[in-house]
């Protein structure tokens, strides 16, 4: 069994259960793709319900082991600041594991990965903050206190779009109070979690603190999700795997924290500078080839400036650089799953009978050296309207649909129609218009005169069909402990026992 995934060309991955790389029961691996090529380049093992059923019992006995339980807070936010410093010195590996594969640009994975360690420092930080409360009762003598404690298991079930980032959010402020955790990456990027694992061990994390199962959502995530030993999921995917998830979760009463899909609208008022609201509406929506949950895929324009927009907007996108996510010059690679390229063929064409101009992109790139990879050009659809089936549905690609609109009423009453409530965005030098419209927006994120500008310092999570549960800030520390509400009489007196006091 492999011991690093250092050297994975061709090589079998193992799952990581109780502090050491172990085969799968079923004897089953799959292969992992590279996008950029379309070729396999490492198999990972498929966990079944016996191998999580180990990771669950690993996991639940490193929870009640004197080495995790007994630790102090202190030390625990130690570990996990030596974790931030490892993931530091690794920065490059685990930049160059995801890009290769899920395809996304290695300036834009080499960014997240340097910034990891400070998210893991802040969140060591809380470990010795998270305090309870006294409670004034109405009663004499008495001591009414609650004090927090770890949950206990946590089952984490990962995307593929940014694997680390999104997986930090929690899991450091689980490992920061005291929970242990069994993870389930996207089988189409499993490489850096598992890389990940290595780190937690060097870090010094008792062995069974985190685990590693991988495997797809049919076998190893059903049985995670089944499972009746698991005390809180935290799941970040689509809205459609939400919902199975917290229905299986639901028959063991296992609480979920929900990070699903979005199709947020992105605003901009007449009065902005064309060019900054362009390169925003870009960013929002064509940055890593459209794969992020706050893609701003439904940009509505003020009418009396929607020509000039769209002109700028299409002229803008023509200039973006499709290609191999490794290269410095590329703004955008390939999409990670091959299957994504038939979706966002069938999406725009339906967009187009619908009514919808393409007035840029539409289509997989021309250049031979892009044929084998799986990507698509970036694409504007304008004279769109708010019904069509491409502004309805999560695409998860380089796509938006562009509307004009008259008034703020008709704005965002537009801007709320969808099942989702993700995130936001604004353009407009009007302070005031800028928060009517934050105040009407049912999103649980609004930018106003940015887009994609992430804090692990804020609570942030979705609204509607986009989920539920808060990550970061100290909110998240709460979603992962408990109260415990203690009562001490100290009055000495014999009370009525039939009498509930
Ligand atoms: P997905 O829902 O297909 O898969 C996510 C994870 O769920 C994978 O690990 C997958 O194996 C697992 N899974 C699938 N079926 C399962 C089942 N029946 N039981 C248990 N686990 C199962 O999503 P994806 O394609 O990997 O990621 C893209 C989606 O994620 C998009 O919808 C995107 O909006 C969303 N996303 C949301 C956020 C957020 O913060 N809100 C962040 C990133 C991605």
């Amino acid at each position: 069994m492999k011991t690093t995934v250092d050297s994975l060309e061709g090589n079998r991955l193992g799952l990581f259960i109780d502090g050491q790389y172990t085969a799968p029961g079923s004897g089953r691996y799959v292969e992992s793709f590279d996008p950029a090529t379309g070729q396999a380049w490492y198999q990972f093992a498929e966990a079944d319900d016996g191998d999580v059923d180990r990771a669950v019992r690993s996991a639940r006995q490193a929870f009640h082991s004197p080495a995790w339980r007994r630790m102090t807070q202190t030390d625990r936010g130690k570990l996990v600041r030596r974790l931030a410093e490892l993931v530091l010195e690794n920065a490059e590996r685990l930049a160059l594991l995801e890009t290769r594969d899920n395809g996304k640009l290695l300036r834009e994975m080499r960014a997240q990965m340097r910034a990891l360690p400070d998210s893991y420092t802040y969140f060591a930080g809380m470990a010795d903050k998270l305090q309870g409360d006294t409670i004034p009762v109405n009663k004499l003598d008495q001591l009414n206190f609650n004090i927090r404690e770890p949950l206990g298991v946590i089952g984490m079930i990962t995307p593929w779009n940014s694997p680390l980032m999104l997986l930090t959010g929690t899991l450091a402020p689980c490992l920061a109070i005291g929970n242990t955790v069994v993870i389930k990456p996207s089988e189409h990027a499993t490489a850096s979690t598992l890389a990940l694992a290595e780190l937690i061990m060097l870090a010094g994390f008792p062995a069974g603190v985190v685990n590693v199962v991988s495997g797809g959502g049919a076998v190893t995530g059903e049985a995670l999700t089944r499972h009746p030993g698991i005390d809180k999921y935290v799941f970040t995917g689509s809205t459609d795997t939400g919902r199975r998830i917290a229905g299986n979760a639901a028959n063991n009463l296992a609480p979920c924290q929900m990070e699903l899909g979005g199709k947020s609208p992105h605003v901009v008022f007449a009065d902005v500078d064309i060019e900054k609201a362009v390169n925003g509406v870009v960013s929002g929506v064509f940055a890593a080839a459209g794969q992020t949950c706050v893609a701003g895929s439904r940009c509505f324009v003020e009418a009396s400036i929607y020509q000039r927009f769209v002109e700028a907007l299409v002229a803008r996108t023509q200039r973006i650089t499709v290609g191999h996510p490794m290269e410095e010059g590329t703004d955008i690679g390939p999409l990670a799953l091959q299957a994504q390229l038939q979706k966002l063929q069938h999406y725009v064409a339906l967009g187009a009978s619908q009514g919808a101009r393409v007035a840029v992109g539409g289509r997989r790139p021309s250049g031979a050296d892009l044929a084998q990879g799986w990507y698509f050009e970036p694409t504007v659809l304008a004279d769109a309207s708010n019904d069509m089936t491409f502004m309805r549905d999560e695409l998860f690609g380089p796509v938006v649909g562009v509307v004009p609109f008259s008034s703020e009423e008709e704005m965002i009453s537009m801007a709320n129609d969808t099942a989702y409530g993700l995130a936001s965005g604004v353009w407009t030098q009007n302070i005031d218009r800028a928060m009517r419209f934050a105040s009407r927006i049912d999103a649980g994120t609004v930018w106003i005169n940015t887009y994609r500008s992430a804090a692990y310092m804020s609570a942030n999570g979705g609204f509607k069909d986009s989920g539920y549960g808060r990550r970061g800030g100290f909110d998240v520390m709460r979603e992962f402990s408990r109260a415990k509400n203690i009562v001490i009489d100290y009055s000495g007196a014999m009370q009525d026992p039939f009498v509930i006091r």
